[in-house]
């Protein structure tokens, strides 16, 4: 289906004509994680490579309540974008496609998909006079790094991180922390990836999991041992050529620690 078919399709609909381009994304996103769902209470003969007709109760209410549509308006909806539904890969599909599209295509013009910004946009700094007119940092450094998220997550993965600089009192703004005069402040809160070293970062639920297992006197450095044993059962190679260690130290493991605990 083309877009422009799409949008003839849905304007030809009273109650749908007032739809926003954000619900309709929602709703094809919301209704392709369902795909299941909505097969199962199908009769068993229906073609599983065809969107059924009708949805279930079940998935027409969850649609309308989170959408805040009638029941009507997802009816009609649904007999629209189903062939475009049917057609969209699951979610580990599409994330498991981008990954190879970046692979092939993003790599080599420094586009991986992840990349670790500041949590501010502009200096936090009150005693600047930037922070009072709220001036966009800018980028100062790009850095490779390496994410080590769980095994199940595909272990260590490429990414960049940001560092974003003040160009008025030289804050220099982090993924964890800021810097300035050479005193690095943490920001409040926990952050999701964990700054280890220069160039590694330790995804928070990898990071919690280190933890439990020291809680049963499994030691930073069997932690460490682990996850390296564990990665060299991950087929893929994405980290290769980024060129940086695949080894957690003991070390690595305690700064985790630590800095959760500040
Ligand atoms: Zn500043």
């Amino acid at each position: 289906m083309d877009v422009g078919h799409l949008f003839n399709a849905i304007k030809k609909h009273p109650v749908l004509a007032c739809i926003t381009y954000v619900d309709l994304a929602s709703f094809i996103r919301r209704a392709s994680l369902l795909k299941d769902d909505i097969l199962q209470p199908q009769p068993q003969r229906i073609s599983v490579s065809h969107a059924p007709d009708v949805l279930p109760d079940s998935v027409t209410k969850f649609l309308a309540t989170s959408l805040d549509m009638s029941s009507d308006a997802v009816d009609n909806l649904w007999y629209i974008v189903k062939d475009l539904v049917w057609e969209l890969p699951m979610s580990a599909e599409t994330s498991a496609e981008d990954e190879v599209a970046f692979k092939l295509h993003g790599y080599e013009l420094g586009l991986v998909g992840r990349t670790l910004y500041p949590p501010v946009k502009t200096c936090i700094n009150h005693d600047c006079t930037t922070w009072q007119h709220g001036t966009l940092l800018k980028k100062e450094e790009q850095r490779r790094i390496v994410l080590r998220t769980q095994i199940d997550l595909e272990g260590a993965k490429p990414a960049w991180t940001v560092h974003l600089k003040c160009r008025e009192c030289n804050t220099n703004y982090q993924f964890n922390y800021s810097i300035k005069d050479q005193l690095r402040t943490y920001y409040s809160g926990i952050p999701q990836h964990i700054q280890v070293s220069d160039h590694q970062f330790v995804e928070l639920n990898l990071a919690m999991h280190w933890m439990d297992l020291m809680q049963i006197a499994v030691s930073a450095t069997n932690c460490g041992h682990l996850y390296g044993i564990a990665q060299t059962r991950c087929t893929h190679d994405d980290t290769d050529h980024w060129q940086f260690g695949n080894v957690i130290t003991t070390e690595q493991v305690w700064d985790c620690f630590v800095i959760l605990a500040l």
